[in-house]
């Protein structure tokens, strides 16, 4: 089980540390879930300081797939590495949405991440139009075809439709797409779209809900921990 928190493009160094700070005293005892967080690039380094000597992982929220070189803005798994991070998001649905991210590149920042010993999260999810017109699967399908099953990739399934919109996806719909997705690549797959403290224990009580990707409610760190707990039962 891994609960992981996506904080987007939210908290600077200052609130990264007193946030860390906290879920570090609040999880101290917590057993058989993983936890990450994922913040933005700047509050990385003070995530991987605050939380060193816990079983708390870092995360970036996305990773290039060049070792280095002229990528104004990007970011490449050695670096990651060497700053303490244990992994990076790819392909979140904002990245493709706002930023023109293609399945072939998600396909490409998974692979060189995973090659340099990172661990992966990488999102797929279909729009509120592609449900309806019965593309789920057909989206589902073309988005895994670029990843292959590796022991330091999870999928995170995120419906489109249910991220930061308060909709949440029916314990039900999740299941059928979890198991779905695992019929395509043998991987854990996590759960992301207004998962708050109230539906996670349903949504994590699914048999193949192997844990959450949370982005609006990991920003508080009463509701984060909250959903954390909700995942030991
Ligand atoms: C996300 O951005 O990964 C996400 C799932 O957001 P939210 O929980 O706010 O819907």
């Amino acid at each position: 089980m891994l609960i992981a928190g996506n904080w987007k493009m939210y908290k600077g160094p200052a609130e990264a540390a007193e946030f860390c700070v906290e879920l570090r005293r609040r999880l101290a005892d917590l057993e058989g879930v993983d936890v990450a967080v994922c913040p933005p690039f700047t509050s990385l380094a003070v995530a991987v300081q605050v939380l060193a000597g816990t079983d708390i992982a870092v995360a970036a929220q996305n990773v290039h797939w060049d070792e280095e070189g002229a990528y104004t803005g990007e970011v490449s798994a050695s670096m990651l590495r060497e700053l303490g991070a244990y992994g990076a998001i790819v392909g979140h649905s904002e990245r493709r949405q706002l930023f023109g991210e293609t399945d072939e590149g998600v396909g490409k920042r998974a692979r060189a991440a995973l090659e340099s010993g990172l661990s992966v999260i990488a999102c797929v999810g279909e729009t509120e139009a592609e449900r309806e017109a019965g593309e789920t699967e057909d989206v589902l399908r073309r988005q895994i075809s670029v990843l292959e099953a590796e022991d330091n990739l999870v999928v995170a399934y995120e419906p489109v439709w249910a991220i930061g919109t308060g909709k949440t996806a029916t314990p039900e719909i999740a299941q059928e797409a979890h198991a779905f997705i695992k019929s395509l690549l043998d991987v854990p797959v996590l759960y992301g779209g207004s998962v708050k403290p109230e539906n996670a224990a349903e949504l994590l009580g699914q048999p193949d809900v192997d844990g959450a990707l949370v982005g609006g409610a990991s920003l508080d760190v009463e509701s984060f921990a909250a959903i954390c707990l909700a995942g030991t039962r």
